[in-house]
């Protein structure tokens, strides 16, 4: 029998990822820690359900937490938030304070052109210590106007000055750092990793500190050298934990911004659990690094 609905049935079965179409099955439940809020009504949800994603962390200004905890009602069960405030704001301490009362349950991601142990930041670590939070920080180097919590170089003193305060670490620099070559001007470097590097260390040295894997900088890291990226996620596999960071409006690549050849038209979630899939290899550590940490580490 070679009728059309036989045909249909051999592609429906075929193992290759659909570039659009209805939500891919990771195998096991996924939990997006690097969600921003969108503008349209369950806007959140929709990129959740687009690119298979069952419960996501939004991460949006202490300002729209109404507007968040909306669409938290209007979802029950699959969306918790952080609260983020400008840090160089003399009320920044307030509005967090006021964000952890409404529910936020972490604070990020924060992205202030200060530096990453400056005293606008070492407020926040100790209200984060303080509500028993995470942190979530976007480290970036650059030209001056384009620092976000500058100094990764530093941050180890930070680490241990905070102990009871659970850092997550994200962005350009962070990722950039697994290598020991990181160029300070380059978002997404490339080649091969050269072992050693900055952050690779304070994930192994600090229990406190852990990695977001989202956006272009997490696929890029995960992407330049597979043989090293596979090798990382086995070694920090209690502590990396997998967030999309996505622009995308439908979780299939509609909408998206980023002008990278490798990203566009493209839904970060989707190439970035794709990734992880081919990188792990391996069901349990897959599930521990796409929902598992995560769902410990909130209580999800
Ligand atoms: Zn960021
Ligand atoms: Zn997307």
């Amino acid at each position: 029998m070679t009728s059309r609905r036989a045909f249909l049935a051999t592609l429906a079965a075929s193992p290759m990822l659909p570039a659009a179409g209805p939500a891919p099955d990771w195998g096991s439940p996924v939990i997006d820690i690097h969600l921003h809020p969108r503008r349209e009504a369950s806007g959140e949800t929709r990129h959740m359900d687009g690119c298979g994603v069952s419960k996501a962390v939004i991460l949006g200004s202490a300002s729209l937490t109404a507007q968040t905890r909306r669409r938290m009602d209007a979802a029950p069960g699959r969306m918790k938030f952080f609260a983020s405030v400008d840090a160089s704001r003399p009320d920044a301490i307030d509005a967090l304070k006021l964000a952890h009362k409404d529910g936020a349950i972490g604070f990020g991601e924060l992205k202030s052109m200060v530096p990453c142990d400056g005293p606008e930041m070492r407020r926040i670590y100790d209200l984060a210590a303080d509500r028993k939070v995470p942190v979530l920080l976007h480290f970036q180097e650059g030209p001056p106007g384009q620092v976000f919590n500058g100094g990764i170089g530093r941050f180890a003193s930070i680490l241990k000055a905070y102990p009871k305060t659970i850092f997550i670490g994200h962005a350009n620099s962070f990722w950039a750092n697994l290598s020991t070559d990181a160029p300070p001007d380059e978002a997404y470097p490339k080649g091969r990793i050269k072992r050693g590097g900055i952050t690779d260390r304070l994930l192994a040295d600090f229990p406190n500190l852990y990695g977001d894997l989202s956006a272009n900088s997490g696929r890029n890291a995960l992407g330049r050298d597979p043989e090293f990226a596979a090798d990382f996620l086995k070694r920090h596999q209690n502590k990396l934990m997998f967030g999309s960071d996505c622009p995308c409006q439908d979780g299939q690549g509609a909408g998206q911004v980023s002008k990278e050849a490798w990203i566009q038209d493209k839904c970060v979630a989707r190439e970035t659990l794709t990734a992880l899939k081919q990188l792990t290899g391996n069901a349990a550590l897959f599930r521990k690094i796409t929902h598992d940490n995560a769902a410990k580490l909130f209580q999800l």
